[in-house]
């Protein structure tokens, strides 16, 4: 049985000390979420080490929201995989789509940090999604495709137990703009099928795959309730504990 899971995405908000109490409040509130449901934070990288020590022990896991395509050397700026699981991260998310669009992420350079992150030992979620033009040309479905295809048809069934996908239409990141249900529920079908052609029906069914998009509350409910869906990649409404242990609570 695939797991079900709720991940913050805090992205470039909150201090560290906004930071630390945030995660507090979420640790407080983790026991009304059922059991099965998994509840990741991922936070600036400035802020794991103090998060890491909040979370330490119990069923919140920590993740970074990016690596580096490197495992160490002269690369300016950039935070290693290795780096991460020496703090407490047990995840991070790659390929988001702000990510692709401002820091010129390619799935060439998501395939190296894919393997770096699984030597690591770290869970990755890599985020795959379509833009408005995208979409508007019908040509969503093949854009995830493609995005999957180019990254996860490197790694094997084994690699696939540590990987989640995260769907993220562009168009509904951050706009307000929630994709339905059944258009959530088309792309995931899809996604799931893809991964059945390479690596067979059990991995892919066991492959956990979120939703992202201006998930909230007042949504998720329906968006979970559909037989792909398995939980959610949160932006915004992760940044208010309350509304992220409510999304959590929404299976
Ligand atoms: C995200 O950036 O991963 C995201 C889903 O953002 P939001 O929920 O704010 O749309």
């Amino acid at each position: 049985m695939r797991k079900k899971i709720v991940a913050g995405n805090w992205k470039m908000n909150t201090t560290v000390p906004e930071g630390v109490e945030l995660a507090k409040a979420v640790l407080a509130k983790s026991a009304e979420v059922p059991a099965g449901v998994g509840l990741i934070v991922a936070t600036p990288f400035t802020h794991l080490t103090e998060v890491a020590k909040v979370v330490k022990g119990s069923r919140v896991e920590l993740s970074a929201q990016n690596c580096a395509d490197k495992v160490s050397g002269a690369y300016t700026g950039e935070v290693s995989a290795a780096m991460l699981e020496s703090v407490g991260c047990k995840w991070t998310i790659l390929g988001h789509s702000e990510r692709r669009q401002y820091y010129g992420e390619t799935d060439a350079k998501l395939v190296e940090k894919t393997r770096l992150a699984l030597e690591q030992g770290l869970g990755v979620i890599l985020c795959v999604g379509e833009n408005l033009d995208q979409r508007e040309a019908g040509k969503h479905l093949e854009v995830c495709t493609e995005q999957i295809k180019n990254v996860l048809y490197n790694f094997s069934a084994e690699d696939m137990k540590r990987i989640v996908v995260a769907y993220e239409p562009v168009w509904a990141i951050g706009t307000g703009k929630t994709a339905t249900a059944d258009q959530a529920e088309e792309i995931h079908a899809c996604i799931r099928k893809v991964l059945a052609d390479k690596f067979g029906a059990k991995v892919a069914d066991d492959t956990t795959i979120l939703y992202g998009g201006s998930c909230k509350p007042s949504n998720a409910k329906e968006l979970f309730s559909r037989k792909d869906i398995d939980g959610g990649l949160i932006g915004g409404a992760a940044l208010k504990a309350d509304d992220f242990i409510a999304i959590a609570q929404s299976f």
